[in-house]
């Protein structure tokens, strides 16, 4: 009946079906939360603010076919996307870039290290921190040991229970230091949200005569795997499946769970009109949360009354009732075991892994459709 089945309905399964089924092919799409969209889901909460419920959402990318493809379910609403990071009682521009060197320093010394920088990395170059914390000149491990304490040791302490230089570089490098003046958080070309918001994105993605969506169901509950064929209730499958969640729950954790970081949301809604006048500010240097979101600054809500914010508190992913695995843990251990479960998938032609949590990556949501458009194309 089905030619395809995709488990998970993040922008990975949803931009898979709808390829597929333009495709001709008819496809299952099974979801196991009550809603499509994955961590991208957003909705209006009870005071007709639009949040995102799995954490702030920005689109982003120089990928023109990623961005057209996705066009075709949305207008865009287009913003530069800034961070400030509180650090005491300044509000500092994150990434660290020159106009956060002139707001640290006096301007004589910020002139110099300015050229000091530019001489070493070139202008508009962006240097990861812990590529800046080696260069041999002192006073550029002077704003490399102020951004280090300042932007990155509390803040990754927090986020990931270990210090800069214990997780993996890439995820550090992910918000390097920028020797230009531009303060936005990202470099690339496209940058926003949908227009009217993630979810209506997804509702016109997956409405398509060729695609049936379940809510509301774990693929646990209607797939079964033995000897190289898979069961789809009980009865053998022969199409593809695309398997978009976490590998290690496919099986059972039997070697033991995937590590994962996980997010406590705390949101409240505060009545008046502005609470920090910002999209996103970082707390690099105190709280227990990592960084608070106002809605309103992030999706451009004008008719919001009062406004909404979150709070996000980091916590060890322990597999407990209601906890979401957000972030895959980079390291070469927690590699190898992803690769003892990945093994197991060897021995089924006809099942692919696909999306942040089945292969074990930090992916951004264009990266990650740029994925699903390439599987497709394959299958
Ligand atoms: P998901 O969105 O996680 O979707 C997977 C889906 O599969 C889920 O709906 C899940 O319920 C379902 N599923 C899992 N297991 C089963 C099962 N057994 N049966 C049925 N269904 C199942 N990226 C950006 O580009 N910009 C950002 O600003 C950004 N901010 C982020 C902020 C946070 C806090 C986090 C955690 C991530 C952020 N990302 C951001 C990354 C972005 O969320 C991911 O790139 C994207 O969601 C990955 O899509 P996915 O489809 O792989 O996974
Ligand atoms: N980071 C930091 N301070 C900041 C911003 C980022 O220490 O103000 C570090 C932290 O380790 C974080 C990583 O850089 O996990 C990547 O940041 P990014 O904003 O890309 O994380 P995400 O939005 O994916 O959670």
């Amino acid at each position: 009946m089905y030619d395809c089945i995709v488990a998970g309905a993040g922008i990975a399964g949803a931009a898979t079906a709808r390829i597929l089924a333009e495709k001709g092919k008819k496809i299952l799409v099974i979801e196991r939360r009550s809603h499509i969209g994955g961590n991208c889901y957003d909705r209006p909460d009870e005071y007709g603010i639009l949040i995102h419920e799995y954490g702030p959402h920005i689109f982003h990318t120089g990928d023109e076919g990623v961005r057209q493809f996705l066009s075709r379910f949305t207008d865009w609403y287009d913003f530069g996307h800034e961070v400030v990071a509180k650090v005491g009682d300044q509000l500092i521009p994150v990434p660290f870039n020159l106009n956060t060197l002139h707001m640290v320093y006096d301007k004589e010394k910020a002139d110099r290290l300015e050229q000091k920088l530019i001489e070493a990395y070139g202008e508009g170059s962006r240097v990861p921190i812990m590529q800046l914390r080696e260069n041999e000149d002192a006073d550029v491990r002077e704003i490399a040991d102020y951004v280090y304490k300042n932007v990155f040791l509390y803040y990754t302490m927090k986020q990931w229970g270990q210090k800069p230089e214990e997780i993996s570089p890439e995820v550090t490098g992910r918000v390097p230091v920028v020797i230009s003046y531009d303060n936005r958080y990202f470099k690339d070309v496209y940058q926003g949200v949908p227009l009217h918001g993630f979810t209506p994105m997804f509702e016109k993605m997956l409405d398509h005569e060729n695609i049936e969506v379940w809510l509301n169901t774990d693929c646990a509950d209607v797939l079964a795997f033995c000897d190289g064929k898979i069961y789809f209730q009980n009865e053998e499958f022969s199409g593809n499946l695309v398997y978009t969640g976490a590998l290690d729950e496919l099986f059972d954790c039997r070697y033991g769970r995937l590590p994962y970081r996980s997010l406590d949301f705390r949101f409240e809604h505060l009545d008046q009109d502005s609470f920090q006048g910002h999209s996103v500010v970082n707390y690099t240097v105190s709280e227990d949360f990592t960084r608070i979101t106002e809605f309103k600054f992030l999706t451009g809500q004008k008719d919001a009354e009062g406004t909404t914010i979150v709070r996000e508190y980091p916590f060890a992913y322990s597999g407990g009732e209601g906890e979401i695995p957000y972030y895959a843990i980079l390291d070469p251990e927690n590699e190898k075991l992803y690769g003892r479960y990945r093994a197991l998938t060897a021995g089924y032609p006809n099942f692919y892994l696909l999306g942040r949590l089945a292969e074990y990556k930090y992916y951004n949501i264009d990266a990650m459709c740029r994925r699903a458009m390439d599987l497709a194309e394959q299958l």
